[in-house]
């Protein structure tokens, strides 16, 4: 029936649903948003220090794959 679904993340930044495993740009969907967060990151957007991400933030970025 349902075949296996991989575990889906919507990146941060574009809300894009992507895979987690074999994403090396995770949590992101892509180099590109991961590189124009960082370069976020790089300018005054987000002087603040944090928020950081923790588990708990992933978890609630991860959708499962429903098991109805
Ligand atoms: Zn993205």
């Amino acid at each position: 029936m349902a075949d296996h679904q991989p575990l889906l993340v919507a990146c941060p930044r574009c809300r894009t649903r992507t895979p987690w495993e074999g994403n090396p740009h995770r949590p992101f969907c892509s180099d590109r948003c991961r590189t124009v967060d960082l370069g976020r990151w790089a300018d005054e957007e987000y002087r603040i220090p944090g928020p950081q991400v923790d588990p708990e933030t992933i978890d609630n970025l991860i959708e499962f794959p429903r098991k109805d």
